[in-house]
């Protein structure tokens, strides 16, 4: 499984003795691994033998990752969850500072900072949600404008480790962190020092007491109400599991996390805790207990006590990475939706089909027409869709006739509005189906605007590549058997070609670009897409785009699978063969739920519609909560332009209103009566008019054969007479 090439939570291991950090003091970590020759190594001094094999060493990592060389070179980018120092903002950023700061001073020029990049951004992405208490950052000292910083600060050897406590005055230089082990477990607990150095003075602003609460203050609170939980974890003096929970739950609210000593042995007694390390939850409503968890590990603590009801994220207050999420063309309106219950290992087919209703009605409505590539991207969309769509049925239906229709035509370039036809069913072919309306299930937001559309097209991937995993020939003779991963191929495609976030597009673009050419098989096409939907996920955590109901985290949670998660060196872990049996049950066939889909309406034989009007989506009137298969459910009101949804559909909307189209008639499935003649459908009405030019025609050739009958008697008799 080696696919994945920036694993969230890689580890390089290194094994260096533990040093303390020391104030004033400079050292670096070259490695020794790298061997010179015999004979080199005999021509010259020792000294000189280090500085080659250093340079060599550069020099080949340099060659391994070309695009580390020229301008562009760059260790660290703004995707990355640190910050990026520079000259001019180094002593501003970490003077007085709220927070704490642990800086790396590197050069893009050295090979062992090049290695050593991965173990830094583990570790930031491990501690990306201490931030309000201790910050990680680097500063490149290859870059000339840093020269005068790197001066000043007294860099010498690369990568040099500083850290600058939280109310720092200008005059300090910060603290060098010497040698040690420098694993992500290991920066992780120095990190933690850090903070416990602090006095109770000049402690970060948002950093809570990380000593040992005992039992003196802790028996008493037992039994109370509050207006939030408090969780106790109780472990060994050793232990830094406590602390990091405490720093891993800084950016949540409704939850206070303590740390007390299992040498507490009254403590002990009371909570009735026999094992370390072990949480143990007062509730808000006075009752205790303790926190029943598969595995004593830091992430599984953490993870629980995140999804507590009524734990959130607090906002963040500057909105850079939330204003991509706000760009997503999300359908607006489904706040007054009655709330659907549904189980979050489930995995529900209206969310499906309401991802190809906005894509097919609404997100592919902004181009008027689709031609060369455009037409290319969408034609090989509905092919995958068509061939790996679970479950058959009336979508399934639908979803082929659009194909046969595609392939069958020979023209280079096809309305779009003709594609909207056929996928609203305008010929009434008997048990094509594509409900007219959003209805999110598994992928409702707490409120309008949130989750939606791109939740559900993300779930839609992954069935498809599940699917593809169940069935590996369903994509024969299609034009795409020859891809190794042609889920993911088609995905980018379409992500690039018509995804209405286009900074989302250009994200995944580039995701795809560093890696998926590297995907050979359909298991790797499962999880490759599991990844990189997770290092989305990673960034967008705690931006306006999160959903504080449902916060982003890596997926799947512990509850959802343990065995998901293990634990190496203290770093949290996957063990990618549980996840992918894990990704086939979850988005396998078996595990879709048909609770709430649209299903076809039985409807009366079409009738002329006095007022025509536009439909679009609409919402429900009313919907039986838990009633399965939605069979119940009807149309519902027609809704007026001006109440739909977004842009894009009230433009639809008016497009319909010129047509004079007749409501509740789009969509809808009907009893039959469309014809498909050459890839071109007719309908009930075309087949009429075909009937009456038919009969029209008829009519005509006979007063026309009567004519030239009657005109050529009279010939023959003037012709006679003249002859006689
Ligand atoms: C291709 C693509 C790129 C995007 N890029 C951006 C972007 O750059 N910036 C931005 O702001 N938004 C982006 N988005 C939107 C963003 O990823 C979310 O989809 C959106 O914010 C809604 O989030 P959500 O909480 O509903 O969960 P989603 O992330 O949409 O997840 C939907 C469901 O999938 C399941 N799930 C979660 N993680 C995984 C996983 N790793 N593997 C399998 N299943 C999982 C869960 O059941 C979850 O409820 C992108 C969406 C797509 C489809």
């Amino acid at each position: 499984m080696s696919v994945l090439p920036a694993d969230l939570y890689t580890q390089v291991p290194v094994s260096e003795p533990r040093l303390p950090c020391l104030p004033g003091s400079l050292r670096s970590f070259p490695p020794q691994t790298l061997q010179l020759s015999d004979d080199v190594s005999r021509l010259v001094s020792p000294r000189s033998a280090g500085m080659l094999r250093s340079w060599f060493k550069a020099a080949f990592v340099l060659w391994l990752v070309p695009e580390s060389l020229g301008p562009a070179a760059r260790l660290y980018t703004e995707e990355d969850p640190l910050v990026i120092l520079s000259s001019s903002s180094l002593t501003p950023t970490v003077t007085n500072s709220s927070s704490a700061w642990l800086l790396q001073f590197y050069s893009s020029w050295c090979g062992h900072c090049i290695q050593y990049s991965s173990t830094w951004k583990s570790l930031a992405l491990d501690v990306k949600d201490w931030q309000q208490a201790i910050h990680l950052s680097v500063l490149d000292c290859a870059q000339e404008e840093n020269l005068d910083a790197c001066k000043d600060y007294g860099i010498k050897f690369y990568p040099t480790f500083k850290y600058f406590r939280a109310h720092s005055p200008p005059t300090d230089k910060g603290t060098t962190c010497r040698g040690g082990d420098r694993t992500v477990q290991f920066m992780r607990q120095l990190m933690v020092d850090i903070l416990q150095n602090h006095t109770q003075m000049d402690r970060p602003d948002h950093c809570p007491a990380l000593e040992p609460v005992s039992s003196v203050e802790l028996l008493p609170v037992l039994g109370q109400r509050s207006d939030h939980y408090t969780a106790i974890v109780v472990e060994e003096p050793e232990s830094y599991v406590g602390r990091e929970v405490i720093l891993d739950l800084l950016q949540f609210s409704g939850v206070e996390v303590k740390r007390a000593l299992s040498s507490d042995r009254p403590l002990l007694d009371a909570l009735k805790v026999t094992a370390f390390p072990s949480v143990y939850l007062l509730h808000p409503n006075g009752t205790h207990a303790n926190l029943h968890v598969e595995k004593r590990l830091r992430f599984f603590f953490s993870s629980l006590l995140r999804t507590l009801p009524g734990v959130q994220r607090r906002p963040k207050s500057d909105s850079s990475s939330s204003s991509v999420g706000q760009k997503v063309a999300l359908p607006h309106g489904q706040s007054s939706e009655p709330w659907r219950n549904f189980d979050r290992s489930k995995v529900y087919t209206a969310d499906l089909e309401s991802a190809l209703h906005y894509l097919l009605r609404v997100e592919l409505a902004a181009h008027t027409s689709l031609e060369g590539d455009e037409l290319k991207v969408f034609k090989d969309l509905v092919t995958v869709v068509t061939k790996l769509y679970p479950g058959g049925g009336s979508v399934a239906k639908l979803m082929e006739t659009l194909s046969d229709w595609l392939l069958s035509l020979p023209l280079q370039r096809i309305p779009y509005q003709a594609v909207l036809d056929l996928v609203d069913n305008k010929m009434r072919i008997s048990g094509v189906f594509l409900g007219a309306e959003v209805r999110w299930v598994g992928c409702q937001g707490s409120r309008a605007g949130l989750r939606g559309y791109p939740c559900s097209l993300w779930t839609l991937f992954h069935v498809l590549t599940v699917q593809h995993d169940a069935m590996p020939t369903a994509l024969d003779n299609t034009g795409l058997e020859g891809e190794a991963a042609p889920v993911l191929q088609v995905m980018r495609r379409y992500i690039r070609t018509f995804f209405g976030c286009e900074e989302c597009g250009r994200h995944f673009e580039q995701a795809a670009a560093a890696s998926m050419d590297r995907v050979q098989n359909r298991e790797q096409q499962i999880l490759w897409l599991w990844n990189q939907h997770n290092m989305v996920n990673n960034r967008l955590t705690g931006s306006l785009s999160d959903d504080p109901l449902f916060p982003k985290a890596p997926w799947p949670s512990p509850s959802l699978c343990a065995s998901c998660h293990e634990e190496e060196n203290g770093v949290h872990v996957w063990n990618q063969n549980r996840i992918l049996s894990f990704l086939r049950h979850h988005y396998g066939a078996s595990n879709l739920s048909p609770h709430y889909s649209l299903t076809p309406p039985q409807l009366p034989a079409p009738h002329p519609n006095p007022n025509p009007g536009p439909v679009q989506t609409s919402k429900p009137q009313a919907e039986k909560q838990g009633g399965a298969g939605g069979g119940g459910e009807r149309r519902e009101q027609v809704k007026v332009a001006e109440e739909l949804p977004g842009p894009q559909l009230r433009h639809q909307a008016h497009r319909g209103e010129q047509k004079g189209e007749v409501p509740g008639h789009r969509g809808e499935g009907g009893a039959g009566g469309g014809v498909w003649i050459l890839g071109l459908g007719f309908n009930s009405v075309d087949m009429s008019l075909c009937v009456v030019l038919y009969v029209c025609s008829c009519l005509f050739l006979m007063l026309l054969f009567f004519f030239f009958k009657v005109r050529s008697k009279r010939w023959k008799l003037r012709h006679s007479r003249l002859y006689v």
